[in-house]
């Protein structure tokens, strides 16, 4: 699964710059010109980094990257803040209000490639592993096969994908209509109920009686990989 880049940016040649070569290097791009549109989209959808521009209309980078973080969806999302020259005084602000990293204009797009590759690295080490675990659970990308405290678990195409989309990014809450988009695809027209009832065989295929469930049902959220359940598993 390639990781999705939501590039926030008013400018709008350097907005087409980057969305070109991130996606040569297979990112799956996004781009939003307004501070307050950027605002509503990352309520809908949670990409797995941010490109936010300092300045910006409707709502600035400042401004939007402090409501990310008090936010639960979002306070862990890399977000790399553009500064303008001279405003680099002002960094120290960007990073005080919660950037990972910053980058000032005029920059070269090699350098930002690299600093968005470090970024969803430390952010997330699973992206990459072959082998994903979580409390006593594992999931073997390169065999395609689940176990649980060693044990075979059979899983279809569907349940699979939702669990390993849950422990690529462990303990992170995500709506119906997020695992929809992350799980079947955005151009599928699916109920979100749908959501539900493949969590529902998850959950069955997973856990044997008086077994932790692994999943944990946020009520008015959606669901999430449960954190307790990673650290005593
Ligand atoms: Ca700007």
């Amino acid at each position: 699964m390639s990781a999705r880049i939501l590039i926030v940016e008013d400018e709008e040649a350097l907005a087409l710059l980057l969305r070109y070569n991130l996606e040569a290097e297979g990112y799956e791009i996004e781009t939003v010109s307004r501070g307050d549109d950027a605002d509503t989209r990352l309520r809908e959808r949670t990409p797995d980094l941010v490109v936010l521009d300092w300045m910006l209309p409707g709502l600035s980078g400042i401004e939007l990257c402090r409501r990310l973080r008090a936010r639960p969806e979002t306070k862990a999302l890399p977000i790399i803040m553009l500064t303008a020259r001279g405003e680099e005084s002002e960094r120290v602000r960007g990073l005080a209000t919660g950037a990972d990293d910053y980058i000032v204009k005029p920059f070269s797009v090699p350098e930002l490639i690299a600093r968005v590759r470090a970024l969803l690295r430390r952010a997330s080490p699973e992206r990459l592993a072959d082998v994903l675990a979580f409390g006593d659970l594992e999931l073997d990308r390169e065999k395609k096969r689940v176990s649980r405290s060693g044990r075979e678990v059979e899983l279809g195409p569907t349940e699979y994908r939702l669990l390993e989309f849950l422990m690529e990014r462990p303990g992170r809450v995500f709506t119906r209509e997020q695992l929809l988009d992350g799980v079947w695809g955005s151009e599928i027209y699916i109920d979100e109920r749908t959501v539900d009832v493949h969590v529902g065989r998850l959950r069955k295929a997973l856990n044997r009686p008086r077994e932790i469930d692994p999943i944990r049902t946020v009520r008015g959220a959606g669901y999430a990989l449960n954190d307790r359940f990673g650290k005593t598993g």
